[in-house]
């Protein structure tokens, strides 16, 4: 049985040019285990998509669409969070919820902005939104603030073909499994209808008005207009339904918030951050937790399960959330990312700022990050990753250490903090 021909298609590739053996050197360069020719990295990157057939046929992916699609793959290099020598192992250029101070990232101007827009959007669509509130039990404001965020309600250009990145993920990105499940399913919309040039991508394959993944659309796409296509890039009514459905096959609990801004006390510092510590509302008001607009907890909001939530540690606002905060984190996994757009949904239905703000943080040393996450797990502490990334994890270990430690629980890779653990470890290493 030979489904796949000998000799590709490739003419392009046979055309002598300085792009194309700059491109075919450096596919040359990946392909370590290879002979360092542009003929190796072809022929390696030809067994790579043969090795794809049978995956792509079982999924019913039909031979013509195969061919037509990647026949004509070249690599995009330029791509972020490749697998590729001399890139950084924590490269993430692309993801703005990695690399920016949340200060930065929920800038006040811009949420204000996307608030006001959010709001026309409201009333311009307000049959659809209360069709979807009805039909899949997600807000209004919750789906306008996914679109908002996801593409400031269609503003943002997707410069990529979705094929060709998601098929760079699969072949030299450091999730390639994940991507290859997501390319097996990229091919099949091709497959039922949809033409490649709609299929335009960020850089991580997501697409259309709320921003799917390839295997999202098949699991989430919903026709709302009823016109017996399934839009996402031009149909607001699809794409919203789509988004919404996809929030609630995630898990969305229909009538619930995402969370509630609170103020810190001793007793329940920003040391007991992270979904290991949830527990009742009622548990946390115990511990003295009150919410930052001076409300007093409703019974009902008692009976809830929370964890704590502190994105600038002991220097901005900390929250306890619910439910569909893990929902939305499960739509693009951030924390910045969710409270985000939680904070857009509440300001879409008439909210502000947090009570606390944002405070100034220094710029933080990735080594010195890395070197408390070594020291701090040395010590006995649940330490998950050394990434030099100020994450969840990472700013609760530091406030549990500063904590037993008699110093600031502020939650933040300080250089007092690295001093601490650096005196600390050498008191306890052995001579
Ligand atoms: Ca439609």
């Amino acid at each position: 049985m030979i489904d796949w021909p000998v000799t590709l298609p490739r003419r392009h590739r046979s055309k002598p040019g300085i792009l194309a053996a700059v491109l075919a050197s450096a596919m040359a360069i990946v392909a370590a285990a290879a002979v360092a020719t542009p003929a190796a990295a072809d022929a390696r990157l030809d067994a790579w998509i043969e090795g794809l057939w049978p995956d792509a046929k079982a999924a019913g992916v039909s031979r013509a669409t195969f061919d037509k699609a990647l026949s004509g793959f070249t690599p995009d290099l330029k791509l972020p969070d490749l697998d590729l020598p001399g890139r950084p192992s924590n490269d993430s250029r692309g993801q703005a919820e990695f690399t920016r101070a949340p200060s930065e990232y929920l800038d006040r101007a811009y949420l204000m902005r996307l608030a006001a827009t959010g709001r026309t959007l409201a009333a311009e669509h307000r049959a659809t939104l209360e069709k979807i509130e009805r039909e899949l039990g997600v807000d209004r404001y919750s789906v306008l603030a996914i679109w908002g965020r996801e593409t400031a309600f269609g503003h943002h250009k997707l410069p990529y073909d979705a094929i060709t990145v998601v098929a760079t993920q699969a072949y030299l990105g450091r999730r390639k499994d994940m991507f290859r499940t997501e390319l097996i399913a990229a091919l099949k919309m091709l497959d039922s209808g949809v033409p490649r040039s709609l299929m335009r991508a960020s850089w991580a394959g997501a697409m259309g008005l709320t921003q799917f993944m390839p295997s999202e659309y098949f699991k989430h796409a919903h026709d709302l207009d009823g016109d017996g296509k399934t839009d996402i890039w031009h149909s607001v009514p699809d794409a919203l339904a789509s988004a919404a459905s996809q929030l609630k096959g995630k898990g969305w609990v229909a009538g619930q918030t995402w969370g509630y801004e609170v103020k810190l006390t001793r007793a329940a510092d920003c040391g007991f951050e992270g979904p290991t510590q949830e527990r009742p509302i009622s548990e946390w008001a115990k511990l003295g937790l009150k919410r930052a607009n001076g409300k007093p907890w409703t019974d009902a909001q008692l009976a809830l399960n929370a964890y704590m939530m502190s994105p600038a540690g002991g220097y901005g606002p900390s929250f306890l959330v619910l439910e569909n905060y893990n929902v939305i984190r499960r739509y693009n996994m951030s924390d910045l990312y969710a409270v985000f757009v939680g904070n857009l949904a509440d300001r879409i239905a008439g909210g502000g700022d947090f009570v606390t703000p944002w405070g100034g943080m220094g710029p933080q040393k990735t080594r010195n990050i890395e070197e408390i996450q070594q020291r701090l797990q040395a010590l006995g502490y649940d330490v998950e990753k050394i990434d030099g990334k100020v994450g969840s994890n990472t700013r609760k270990v530091i406030g549990q250490y500063e904590r037993a430690s008699n110093l600031k629980v502020d939650c933040w890779p300080s250089d007092a903090v690295l001093d601490h653990v650096r005196k600390t470890a050498s008191r306890e290493s052995p001579r």
